[in-house]
């Protein structure tokens, strides 16, 4: 523990001067401190209980819409559903976070925005798991996974399989 620290101190000097891209610092803060819930993104959160990854949808032109909101700013209807998608996309673009922002935050980690493949321009912030960070490029296909934490459950994306 204490190494930890020490460790996470001596980085904290070493990077900084580097700043991470303000979309990035700002999805960061979006997943490690836990969303308040309402009702437009309460879906989202708490889909994974289920094993869903719930996204807004028009329900007159059916655009996808994330992050929720209560119009569809295609054709202004407020008739919002919430749909089940695939929990599949790709890797859009992502950058190496090797700052460790709280205690007990483990770097690196990797934030990226995945395209979902139901739509193109449908994107999520998240984490991108269950692979070294040098393992991941753009375009790479990624599939969900729910991680609990209290009343949410976090959509994370873990390496998928080509074509699946
Ligand atoms: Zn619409």
């Amino acid at each position: 523990m204490g190494e930890e620290q020490q460790a996470a101190t001596g980085q904290d000097r070493e990077t900084e001067g580097e700043r991470a891209p303000d979309r990035g610092a700002e999805a960061d803060h979006a997943i490690r401190h836990l969303p308040v819930l309402d009702p437009e993104n309460r879906a989202f959160w708490s889909g994974g209980a289920n094993g869903q990854l719930l996204i807004a949808r028009c329900g007159q032109c059916l655009h996808y819409i994330h992050p929720p909101r209560p119009r569809c700013h295609l054709c202004g209807s407020t008739l919002i559903d919430r749909e089940a998608v695939s929990g599949r996309g790709r890797v859009k673009t992502f950058t190496v976070n090797r700052q460790p922002w709280l205690p007990g935050l483990k770097v690196p980690y990797i934030l990226a925005a995945v395209e979902l493949e139901e739509q193109q321009g449908l994107h999520v912030i998240s984490n991108i798991v269950g692979c070294p960070a040098e393992s991941v490029y753009i375009g790479m296909p990624v599939r969900v996974e729910f991680e609990q934490a209290e009343d949410v459950w976090i959509p994370l994306f873990h390496p998928g399989v080509e074509g699946r």
